[in-house]
């Protein structure tokens, strides 16, 4: 605490990233792809005249939001991009949920969103999870101030169908739906194509997990015209590049190589049901991920005492000690060798 603290910052909680270790550990605790980024970004980066960087870089970053359009079979007017996703979703926040209604999410979600609530005074309603630990649409009231939710979700990995989530948004039209799509890309049906018809409909996405890019800070939105407008009006009262020119040009090879990027995430389900067998084979309940994450839990062992017990055998996963959770881990998917790693320790724990 400091007593040149606005009052509103010593009110803050911040949001605690997984541990970034300094020695060498196997590292499934924060989802990042064990795989490297497209092959063709060393080329760019190789062929990137450092010269330019004298320059600010496009404030509007259209090149890359017309890459992000393609990819997405949108309108770059329906793309807005971001340092990372997190800042869209706290853009995002901003320029939506500042409303007198609540804003509703899931009681179990990614836990960075009450922390944007708490930084723009939004007040927000939490919705339990059902009887299998997956978002219950159904029970979103039409009267909120917006809605925000991990589709798939984090950290429990469940997704709808887009068909769920269309029904969502024909009860709900007044107030802007926020899905996250962090996950979507192993395995998770996205609700882009659905913008079209919901203008209240705002799709967050990042390269962070399924393309690799997690060291790039290089996230998006997706929306009509007038979300988009709204983004780029708080964006422009608070950061007019958060985009640098290094970023777009490998964000945009990597959206131009979708072969690679598909065989990393099609090598990560698989990797991801082998060990969701293994597990069950050892009794830990596994439940089901259209994600690059497992979240699991065992009858007879706490999550805290797995946790370090794998993390005296080098392996980092994360345990998140709070909401009915802390019997669960969540286990980021490595590679092969990496996930026999983890059986291996566990099956010696156990
Ligand atoms: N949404 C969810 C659900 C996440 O788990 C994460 C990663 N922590 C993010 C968004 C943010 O990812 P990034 O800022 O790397 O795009």
């Amino acid at each position: 605490m400091s007593q040149f603290w606005s009052p509103a910052v010593r009110a803050l909680t911040p949001y605690v990233p997984g541990e970034q270790p300094r020695e060498r550990l196997i590292k499934l605790n924060t989802n990042e792809n064990p795989y490297p980024p497209s092959p063709a970004i060393e080329q760019v980066l190789q062929a990137f005249a450092v010269g330019h960087l004298r320059r600010y870089p496009d404030p509007e970053s259209l090149a890359l939001r017309e890459a992000l359009a393609k990819t997405h079979g949108v309108e770059p007017e329906q793309v807005f991009v971001g340092n990372g996703s997190d800042e869209v979703l706290a853009l995002a926040f901003q320029a939506f949920f500042c409303q007198p209604k609540p804003l509703l999410m899931p009681a179990i979600s990614y836990s960075f969103y009450p922390v944007y609530c708490k930084l723009y005074d939004i007040h927000y309603r939490t919705v339990a999870l059902d009887d299998r630990w997956q978002i219950a649409l159904k029970a979103f009231d039409a009267d909120n101030g917006g809605v925000v939710f991990a589709n798939p979700n984090a950290p429990t990995g469940h997704g709808h169908p887009r068909q769920a989530v269309a029904q969502l948004l024909e009860r709900i039209i007044e107030s802007v739906v926020l899905v996250d799509e962090a996950y979507v890309d192993f395995g998770g049906e996205s609700v882009v194509p659905l913008i079209a018809d919901y203008p209240n409909l705002l799709v967050a996405g990042t390269l962070s997990k399924g393309r690799s890019l997690a060291g790039l800070r290089v996230g998006y939105a997706i929306g009509s015209r007038e979300l988009i407008e709204g983004l780029e009006r708080v964006k422009n009262s608070f950061n007019s590049y958060p985009i640098d020119m290094l970023a777009s040009e490998v964000a945009i090879a990597s959206l131009e190589d979708e072969s690679h990027f598909k065989a990393c995430c099609e090598q990560v389900i698989a990797t991801r049901e082998r060990t969701r067998q293994q597990l069950e084979a050892m009794a830990f309940e596994v439940l089901p991920s259209q994600t690059n994450f497992l979240f699991v839990r065992h009858p007879r062992h706490s999550g805290a005492s797995l946790f370090s017990g794998l993390r005296e055998r080098g392996i980092l996963v994360r345990h998140f000690n709070k909401d009915g959770l802390s019997d669960f881990l969540r286990i980021s998917i490595g590679t092969d060798d990496e996930m026999g790693s983890l059986v291996e320790a566990l099956q010696a724990i156990l």
